[in-house]
């Protein structure tokens, strides 16, 4: 019957589309339904639009320092328009070149809402599709916050800045997390005043101590202002007050914090809080529907979903264990500089033996080289093994796949030393953090092992 699948897909996101290229490569017959554009969150709403502005901020933001390098530049200005236009083709045509990806693969992909009728059947379009499996990618989308209220106009959320052509001048932020420190960067990379407001008593709160204590002297550097321990107690005609008092008046309120899951009509599903509740081969209550990516909960991270794809589909079709661990996806902050982490923090290591070993940027060519000098690498073991690695550094987003592959193969910190890292570079960090390990960093005066 044409209508019969091993395999059916719901959400064209990463996970989705991640899982559909595998389940073809795999041998297995697949159709995925993507109800808006295939890419989902991460192409149309996410990781890309906000990489690309960043990446146009950042150009705008080395130009104002030319005079520094000796580069002559008389007029320096931007133009948001432009910037928003290029930031909508470049989504535009990733989007054309991620259906053709697909599709080259066999896979059959149905633009319409679906539904699942049965533990076997989705529906879409007013056909019935018989599905053996089913993978569950719908995704997440921002949370509805009951005392900040979106209305689009004043209170935005993420989806809303990005449709925004022209950027007003004062902008606050609630929540410091990866959405409210990546457009805190953008924001005052292009000139505007910006305000960041975080409930927890540090920002940055999921980050190792020592990362939040340092975005909290760059977000002074870059003249980002911020409160902690703080969060909007109330709003009258534009006029923000903040639980601790200060009264602020913002153009915009961007919501930067929290995510709830979308979920399919159709049979429900056990959850966990808010989300799909699964197994560690993310079964959901039905062992042949499978919940990956941002609805799970798990870790709302693209590269955390398109790893749970690879797995799930590996299991499906050969029965392969699951492998996922959390301490072992890498999180990425995009401050300035770049914010990078991988396995445990101090606090989570607070009463085992464990030893640190932090090597300061300041102490490369490279940093100076391009004035970079703000930053560090922080490695923690246990028994040798690295259980841990934290970074402020520019190029953290690629510096900390090192770290990756170390705790991945599980590496002590004597299986690097005879690793050769080139000069002049960041990596060079990485190296000289685990010499400290051995109280051997080449770039450091003595220091006494404790
Ligand atoms: C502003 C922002 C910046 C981000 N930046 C990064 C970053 O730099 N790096 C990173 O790793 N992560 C980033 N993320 C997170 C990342 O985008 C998500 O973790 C990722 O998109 C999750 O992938 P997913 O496939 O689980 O879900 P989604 O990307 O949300 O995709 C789900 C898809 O399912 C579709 N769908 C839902 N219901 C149905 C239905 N019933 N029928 C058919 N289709 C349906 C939706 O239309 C959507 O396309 C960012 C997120 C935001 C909001």
């Amino acid at each position: 019957m044409e209508n019969n699948f091993d395999l059916g897909i719901i959400g064209g996101g990463p996970a989705g589309y991640s899982a559909a290229i595998r389940a073809a490569q795999k041998g297995l017959s697949v159709i995925i339904f993507e109800k808006e554009q295939m890419g989902g969150v991460c192409l149309n709403k996410g990781c890309i639009p906000t990489k690309t502005i960043l990446h146009c901020s950042d150009f705008y933001k080395n130009l104002k320092k030319a005079e520094k390098f000796g580069i002559e530049i008389s007029d320096k200005s931007y133009n948001y328009e432009k910037i928003f236009n290029r930031k909508n083709e470049i989504v535009e045509k990733l989007q054309k070149s991620l259906t053709k990806l697909v599709q080259s693969y066999g896979v059959e992909i149905i633009n319409a809402e679906a539904k699942i009728d049965a533990k076997d059947k989705i529906e879409a379009d007013g056909k019935v599709y018989q599905c053996k499996n089913m993978i569950l990618a719908t995704g997440s989308k921002p949370a509805q916050l009951k005392d900040l209220e979106r209305d689009g106009k004043f209170i935005l959320n993420s989806d809303d800045i990005l449709n925004l052509s022209q950027l007003p001048e004062n902008i606050l932020i609630t929540g410091s997390g990866a959405i409210g420190v990546e457009w805190a960067r953008i924001f005052s990379s292009l000139d505007k005043n910006v305000t960041v407001v975080e409930l927890a008593d540090r920002l940055l709160p999921a980050a190792d101590a020592d990362v939040s204590k340092r975005l909290d002297r760059l977000f002074k550097k870059s003249g980002i202002k911020f409160f902690t321990g703080a969060k909007v107690d109330s709003i009258s005609n534009k006029t923000v007050t903040l639980s601790n008092g200060q009264i602020l008046n913002p153009d915009i309120i961007l919501c930067a914090a929290g995510r709830e899951p979308v979920l399919p009509e159709g049979i429900g599903f056990e959850k966990d809080g808010r989300f799909v509740k699964v197994n560690n081969n993310f079964q959901t209550n039905y062992e042949n529907i499978y919940a990956i990516g941002d609805i799970n909960g798990k870790m709302q991270l693209a590269h955390s979903a398109v790893h749970q794809a690879i797995s799930v589909v590996d299991f499906i079709a050969g029965n392969k264990q699951v492998h996922f661990d959390i301490l072992r996806v890498p999180s990425v902050i995009y401050g300035n500089p770049e914010i990078a982490w991988i396995g445990k923090t101090e606090e989570m290591l607070a009463g085992i033996d464990y030893k640190v070993s932090t090597f300061p940027v300041s102490a490369l060519g490279k940093a100076f080289a391009d004035d970079e000098i703000d930053g560090f690498v922080k490695v923690l073991s246990v028994d040798n093994k690295i259980a841990g690695a934290h970074i402020v550094c520019p190029e953290a987003s690629s510096l900390i796949h090192q770290f990756s592959l170390m705790i991945d193969n599980e590496l002590k910190t004597e299986d690097i030393l005879n690793t050769v890292f080139a000069h002049p570079t960041y990596s060079e960090a990485v190296f000289e953090s685990i010499l400290g390990m051995e109280g051997l960093s080449l770039s450091l005066p003595p220091v006494k092992l404790l």
